[in-house]
């Protein structure tokens, strides 16, 4: 049986970072992935993330923020990868709307650079949006967006470069935490392992591997759309930043062309659908081509030629869209991490941080994630 410091289950977006930080701090690291590195059945694929800074979510997000985009940097001049591409950010809405107000909250609070334009305003500057005039935006300049799937690769190199050991196709089966608080034994199809703490980065399988976050850490069906635009000198990463829209039809997010040669965008809560991993990742159908095709003819009407590709992903959302960070409440061994809710990749690398000084040392992090632990309010209490 192997025994290493740290055992991380889930090598997707957020086990990856922990693999890397983990490693980089000396700990002897196994990676265990039940699909390939990376793929497309998780919450991460799909080529991009947003990351942005004015957080309309909470202002207690822009230290993280701030930590993110330097560790986003490090790891691209690191590894030589292209993972965070500039754009700036626009959330654009009806003035008296959370996304605006909040937007405005943050930027106010933090001193971020950022300008109020109306939505004719915005149309004016960059054509590819045809926003309603009298809409509110906030457009801040340092938004972008990261190379998710490169990402996962990059930091899995990175993190192997120093030792760690990571293995894809392995599925957990169960983990036991040892009564002392100390050590760990986690089943696999393959294996039998020990280590002294775990780190269960399970995404939408995280209800599966800790039933008392079943309830906590729902998954949900999305779907991404990439449409062929008209006029494609409108949709370069250097003419139309990506955007958080908030219109009558509901809130959609979207990014300029990169990889895929489509403009990519998707609806939060697409279709209310919620289920198994397995169930949700059923193929994009006509219902909901037409869906996104509808918000995009009327809202960015020259970023709606032909499909160019549909993809199924899972939201895992919890009760009050923040994200779960901290020890289990019973086996201090063992950290938790559910930082999803549709707006969750951008922090990986600062959560790639938090997760090894989590499961380091007494376990303690320098960063403030009060409002993101179990015992918040905003959470049932789990036992
Ligand atoms: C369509 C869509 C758009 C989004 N847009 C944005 C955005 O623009 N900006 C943003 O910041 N966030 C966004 N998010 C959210 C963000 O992508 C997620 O917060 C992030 O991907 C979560 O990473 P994760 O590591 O928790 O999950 P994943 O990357 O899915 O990793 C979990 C891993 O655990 C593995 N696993 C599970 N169970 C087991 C087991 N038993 N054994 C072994 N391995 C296991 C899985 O296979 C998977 O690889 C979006 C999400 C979706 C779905």
């Amino acid at each position: 049986m192997s025994l290493v410091d740290v055992i991380i289950v889930g090598i997707g977006g957020m086990g990856s970072a922990a693999a890397w930080q983990l490693a980089r701090r000396g700990q002897k690291v196994l990676g265990l992935e039940q699909f390939d590195i990376p793929h497309a059945y998780g919450s991460s694929h799909g080529i991009s993330r947003i990351i942005r800074l004015p957080y309309y979510e909470d202002p207690a997000y822009v230290p993280l923020l701030h930590r993110a985009f330097e560790l986003w940097r490090e790891a691209q001049a690191a590894s030589g990868r292209e993972l965070l591409v500039t754009t700036g950010s626009i959330d654009a809405g009806p003035e008296d709307d959370d996304l605006i107000q909040g937007a405005l909250a943050s930027a106010r609070l933090h001193h971020l650079a950022h300008e109020v334009l109306t939505g004719a305003e915005v149309n004016a500057r960059f054509p590819g949006y045809r926003l309603p005039a009298s809409h509110r935006a906030i457009l801040q300049p340092q938004g972008g967006l990261i190379a998710s799937e490169r990402a996962i690769v990059a930091h899995v190199q990175m993190a192997q470069a120093l030792g760690a050991e990571i293995h894809a196709r392995e599925r957990v089966l169960h983990w036991a935490a040892d009564a002392s608080g100390e050590g760990v034994t986690v089943v696999t199809d393959k294996a039998r392992y020990r280590a002294g703490r775990l780190i269960l980065t399970a995404g939408a399988w995280m209800g599966e591997l800790t039933a008392n976050l079943a309830p906590l850490a729902v998954p949900e069906r999305q779907v991404l759309a990439w449409l062929q635009p008209l006029r494609p000198e409108w949709f370069t990463p250097e003419r139309f930043p990506v955007f958080n829209l908030q219109v009558e039809e509901g809130r959609y997010y979207g990014f300029p062309v990169y990889e895929v040669p489509g403009f990519k965008f998707g609806r939060y809560h697409h279709r209310n659908e919620s289920g198994t991993p397995a169930a949700l990742l059923r193929e994009p159908d006509a219902a909901d081509e037409s869906l996104l095709r509808e918000f995009s003819q009327r809202y960015f009407p020259a970023g709606s030629g032909a499909t160019m590709a549909l993809r199924s992903c899972i939201f895992t959302n919890t009760p009050d869209e923040h994200f779960i960070l901290d020890h289990h409440p019973d086996h201090p061994q063992v950290v938790l991490a559910s930082p999803c809710s549709g707006h969750g990749y951008k922090f990986c690398s600062v959560i790639g941080e938090i997760l090894a000084e989590l499961a380091t040392g007494d376990g303690s992090t320098r960063f403030d994630i009060d409002f993101l632990r179990l015992g918040r309010p905003g959470l049932v209490k789990v036992s």
